[in-house]
């Protein structure tokens, strides 16, 4: 038996673990009274185009050929869509052979963590705060996992100690932006600054330092704030995507890996890649929703509606005197504890029914990760426990 696995199944991740405290709670209480802000499950239905495209083809398609497998790296219609739909975006000349359609955006990053490293003297880096994953996916596939501490006073990406971090052993740098848990988008400066100190680092090791990006949040930005896109930067970039947030579509494992041609390497990586889907058991991306998303492409879930949640939750936490960090993308808003104890407030809080997430597993101490994707109800009704809550520490 293999005790780290055993230790991963038996030890929830925290987010997991509040998500399915809070379902009891509900059954006891009723769903209004708790307050769940533990998950990322998004509230915005799928836009009604997903329902019509599955609809159609469950009706009018071969039932052999939708549910069938497809080719190992994904349906090439699918793929040339997705390449054509990038172009237009992002002005880049991708085809369908620098796709791998995967199982989101989890299933791509474990699958590239394979493909870049070969064991544990390999490192990955990932900014604080990160996605509690990262350090499951990364040390599964046998690497090392490495973080660098947060900027405390941007969120941004903190140049100084990741540049102390790189060592000849680093083959990749996660960049996670819109970002969970913080909201903040990475502007085209940092990707800039970003890129100067990978490049230097490569002259200085002489072997590529790829930039990992995982993007499940790209199309949720607010007020025309602009994800840019990494490859346009910085050539060794190495892109996951996933249509679990931006479509809405979590439960259905849907997404790619992006090798683009200016990658070094890059038609060994993309084979590295399909060896390490291989090896991990992902052998093919969902069938029915390659197919959706070839007509899907390009489309979104309501975002604005994400938006409205996002001003209700700031605005009225500040106005109740707690310290929040302006989110301007993702659906996650980040707060510092009244004590600077994440896991004290956390529990505080489930005392008023309030399900928070405590900021220690994301890399950074003393703050709580509020998902905001839920009905807005929910955030106007939760208003007045967050008011309770913070008059307790007056
Ligand atoms: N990366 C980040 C930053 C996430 O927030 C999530 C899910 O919440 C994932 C990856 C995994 O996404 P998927 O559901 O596509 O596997």
């Amino acid at each position: 038996m293999n005790n780290k696995m055993y230790d991963l199944g038996n030890n929830r991740s925290i987010i997991r673990e509040l998500f399915e405290f809070s379902k009891l709670q509900k059954e006891k209480l009723g769903s209004d009274n708790v307050f769940d802000f533990s998950i990322g499950n998004p509230s915005v239905p799928p836009h009604k185009k997903v329902t019509e495209i599955l609809t159609s083809l469950l009706t009018n398609g071969d039932p052999c050929y939708i549910h069938g497998y497809t080719s190992a790296p994904g349906d090439i219609e699918v793929r040339e869509n997705i390449a054509k739909d990038l172009n237009q975006r992002f002005k880049t000349s991708y085809n369908y052979n620098n796709i791998y359609m995967t199982c989101g955006a989890a299933a791509s990053l474990c699958i590239v963590f394979k493909a870049l490293t070969e064991d544990s003297s390999n490192e990955i880096i990932a900014i604080a705060p990160y996605f509690t994953e990262y350090k499951v996916f990364v040390e599964t596939q046998g690497a090392k996992f490495k973080v660098v501490p947060a900027n405390l006073d941007t969120f941004d990406i903190n140049f100084v100690e990741l540049e102390k971090m790189i060592t000849c052993n680093t083959k990749g740098i996660i960049i996670n932006s819109p970002n969970n848990p913080s909201g903040v988008i990475y502007n085209a400066e940092s990707i800039k600054k970003l890129s100067m100190i990978l490049k230097a680092k490569e002259a200085e090791y002489n072997h590529p330092i790829y930039i990992i990006c995982d993007e499940p949040y790209r199309e949720i930005a607010y007020d025309g704030i602009i994800v840019p896109h990494i490859p346009n930067y910085y050539n060794n970039t190495i892109l996951c995507y996933s249509y679990s947030k931006s479509l809405s579509l979590p439960g259905e494992r849907i997404g790619y890996v992006l090798v683009p041609n200016s990658a070094t390497d890059h038609e060994i990586i993309y084979k590295a890649c399909l060896g390490a889907g291989r090896g991990l058991g992902y052998v093919c991306a969902p069938s029915l929703f390659q197919y959706l998303i070839k007509e899907a492409v390009g489309l979104t879930s309501n975002i604005s509606l994400y938006k409205e949640n996002r001003d209700l939750i700031y605005t009225g936490l500040t106005t109740l005197g707690y310290e929040c960090i302006y989110p301007d993308g993702a659906f996650y808003l980040f707060f510092k504890s009244p004590s600077g104890d994440s896991y004290e407030f956390m529990e505080r809080a489930k005392k008023h029914n309030v399900i928070v997430v405590p900021s220690d597993p994301f890399g950074v101490k003393g703050y709580l990760r509020l998902a905001y994707c839920v009905k807005k109800d929910t955030i106007i009704n939760s208003l007045p426990a967050f008011a309770k809550i913070i008059k307790e520490y007056e």
